[in-house]
């Protein structure tokens, strides 16, 4: 009788487990690729990852299952972290990033012997990206919209650099506020089926915002806007539309 209880105790602990909606988290970069370069010498790879390992609890702690893209040491190309994402069905997709601005705004630098960029002129703030080639972009937007609501109730500006009318920028800003950009050809927003957004955390070569975006308490605060977002996503994107203006 115990082994029959034991059976329908793992069914119902299987069900549940069923029912636990799945994000994909997505650690832009590889470790030999490390996309841009910061003021202290170091790689956005490290920046993402460190920020993804933060969040992944957190997010399991509100009953999300987590799967990322890829570990900490693990190169895996743009094509699968898609698959990932699609073969196991997930319900949101993330991608996390640490931004830098045109060569033109940057110079080369030194930090403890080490190469460095940073901005010649204040390039901050927080910005996020979706595509309209994405199987879902109006669920994407409104992820986007409530992680960059989040953030901004931090007191955090948007980073607007990616709208100048100029080659490598330009592109459509969606949400002026929130910073929220349309990209339709980033090939992780586009390839995914569910809902993805890519948020550029901050601008590691900007000296202020580096340091905003390194402080812990800084750092936390910012997770807990993307875990916010996430946890009232489901009442709060899949019940009404949220208008994007382009
Ligand atoms: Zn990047």
């Amino acid at each position: 009788m115990r082994t029959f209880y034991t059976a329908l105790l793992a069914l119902f602990l299987g069900e549940l487990s069923f029912a636990q909606p799945l994000i994909v988290l997505d650690a832009g970069h590889n470790p030999q690729q490390g996309g841009a370069l910061g003021v202290r010498g170091i790689y956005e790879v490290d920046y993402n990852d460190r920020f993804v390992a933060e969040l992944q609890p957190q997010l399991e702690k509100i009953g999300w299952q987590v799967l990322l893209t890829r570990k900490k040491d693990q190169t895996v190309t743009l094509g699968e972290r898609v698959q990932t994402a699609n073969q196991q069905n997930a319900d949101l997709f993330l991608s996390i990033h640490h931004d830098s601005a045109q060569e033109h705004y940057l110079q080369e630098t030194q930090f403890n012997s080490k190469k460095a960029y940073q901005t010649i002129t204040p390039i901050g703030g927080s910005s996020l990206f979706i595509s309209h080639l994405n199987g879902q972009p109006e669920q994407s937007y409104c992820l986007a919209n409530a992680i960059g609501r989040n953030i901004a109730d931090l007191g955090r500006a948007p980073a607007l650099h990616h709208a100048e009318p100029i080659a490598g920028e330009n592109r459509p800003l969606l949400n002026a506020t929130y910073g929220i950009y349309r990209y339709d050809n980033l090939a992780v927003l586009r390839g995914t089926q569910m809902p993805a957004v890519l948020l550029e955390v901050g601008v590691i070569p900007d000296k202020a915002d580096e340091a905003y975006i390194n402080h812990p308490t800084h750092r936390k605060a910012i997770e807990k806007a993307v875990v916010q977002a996430v946890q009232t996503y489901s009442t709060e994107c899949l019940t009404r539309t949220v208008t994007q203006t382009k």
